[in-house]
């Protein structure tokens, strides 16, 4: 089998479908969500110190949200053929890989040996290596590199459908490319667990509430119906409009556990134990940038004001992976901003763990403790849909710091 060939397979290899499921009742719910953990197996929790006085910096993200999802497309541009890869929502972090491979394949009947990627974050350090991986040369061209671009303003988790696509908007072939770009994204990133620095780890997050979970997780909200929708109004106006594929790759995700009686070391009703993949910045953006160099990429710092500046690049395939800065560059104006912050804390590795609460998550990663409101308007998906500003809001972090402020001053720790 021919190299292109080997790697379209392998791409396709990821691809089993699995059918959706929607949640009915308390019974039901918890049973679907897996096991009860076996009684004292839960090991005994540092707290972790979250005050307001405490917080080190807060970082403002817009995620890149197109509604028919992240733009993988050829266009040719003057004498050069662009490959669009940009608009991966919440979830370009999780997509990543995954969209890289898709990306590259578009490329590689050019047959091109020398290619630029335009863009520096996630998307563009990936496409860059994958495109490497494919036997290409590779030069970066980027007004930011990695640690500036809004890529490592992030919470970095596994969360590959978030905001990714609208239901009514994405086509109907998009669940099934989105099922390919998870799992081979989630495959790649196997590949750098248990490095030096952990650049890809697990932590057990821990979700708790003080209603059933089930009502409090899984009741899809009604829409409400005198706001219009995306179709009348160019922007969603309710949660249900986004598209929601995790049961499609559920047979490889760690399901959450119920943690029952003595085994719930939180002083709250109900909490659910799961592991989840976190991405840890520094660490995963060092090992990436040393692959991309030792396979002889380079890097040029440049700002492209200009489709015509592109057009003068020696190189003849461009990817473009500009995230939400494509909105101006390529006059993509599909593309929505999703406003999100995260504030972080010095880290604290005793705590090694995640907790979401009350409309606010906690992430203990070595680069930081970030805390981030997740849901604290209870708009869920739609909080900061449309708001561009990407200013920092000290008191949304006071807010979600509030949380766990309280949460952890009724801790009371278990002894191991
Ligand atoms: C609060 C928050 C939390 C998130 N958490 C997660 C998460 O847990 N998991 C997850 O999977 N995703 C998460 N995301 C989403 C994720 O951060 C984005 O999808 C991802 O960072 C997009 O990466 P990108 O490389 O496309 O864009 P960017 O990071 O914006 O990179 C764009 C690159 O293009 C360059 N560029 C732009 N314009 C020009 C120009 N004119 N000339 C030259 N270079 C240019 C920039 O310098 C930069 O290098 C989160 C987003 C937010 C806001």
């Amino acid at each position: 089998m021919k190299r292109r060939n080997l790697f379209a397979a392998s791409l396709a290899a990821g691809a089993l479908a699995a059918g959706r499921k929607s949640w009915a009742s308390v019974p039901e719910a918890a049973q679907a969500m897996g096991r009860t953990a076996p009684p004292g197996t839960v090991p005994a929790l540092t707290p972790a110190r979250v005050h307001a006085d405490q917080i080190i910096d807060i970082k403002v993200c817009l995620r890149p949200f197109r509604p028919t999802g992240p733009r993988l497309e050829i266009e040719p541009v003057a004498d050069k053929i662009v490959v669009h890869n940009y608009g991966h929502g919440g979830s370009g972090w999780s997509l990543s890989w995954g969209s890289a491979a898709m990306a590259v394949e578009r490329a590689a009947p050019l047959m091109e040996k020398r290619v630029a990627v335009i863009g520096c974050g996630i998307i563009g350090l990936t496409t860059a290596i994958t495109a490497q991986r494919a036997g290409m040369n590779v030069t970066i061209y980027a007004r930011d590199m990695l640690p500036h671009t809004r890529s490592v303003r992030a919470n970095g988790s596994w969360t590959p459908d978030s905001r990714i696509a609208l239901i009514t908007a994405a086509t109907p072939d998009f669940a099934a490319r989105w099922e390919r770009m998870a799992r081979y994204s989630w495959q790649t990133y196997r590949e750098y667990l248990g490095l030096p620095g952990n650049p890809v780890d697990f932590r057990d997050n821990y979700i708790l509430s003080d209603t059933p979970p089930d009502e409090a997780d899984h009741t899809e909200p009604a829409p409400d119906i005198s706001k219009g929708s995306y179709a009348s109004t160019g922007v969603p106006q309710s949660e249900a409009e986004f598209a929601k594929y995790g049961d499609r790759i559920k047979d490889i995700i760690p399901a959450a556990e119920l943690l029952a009686g003595a085994d719930n070391p939180f002083p709250v009703a109900y909490a659910r134990r799961k592991p989840i993949m976190i991405y840890n910045f520094g660490a995963f953006g060092h090992a990436l940038l040393s692959d991309f160099y030792q396979a002889g990429g380079r890097i040029e710092i440049r700002e492209f004001h200009s489709l015509s500046e592109v057009a003068d690049l020696p190189e003849r395939v461009v990817f473009n992976c500009t995230g939400y800065a494509a909105r101006d560059l390529w006059g993509d104006k599909s593309l929505i901003p999703v406003r999100g912050q995260t504030a972080w804390l010095p880290p604290q590795p005793a705590a090694n763990y995640g907790v979401r609460y009350k409309g606010a998550a906690m992430l203990s990663k070595s680069d930081g403790l970030m805390v981030q409101g997740v849901n604290l308007s209870g708009l869920g998906e739609l909080e900061g849909v449309g708001n561009s500003m990407e200013q920092p809001n000290r008191a949304e972090a006071e807010q979600a710091v509030a949380v766990f402020e309280d949460l952890f001053s009724r801790f009371r720790p278990r002894r191991g």
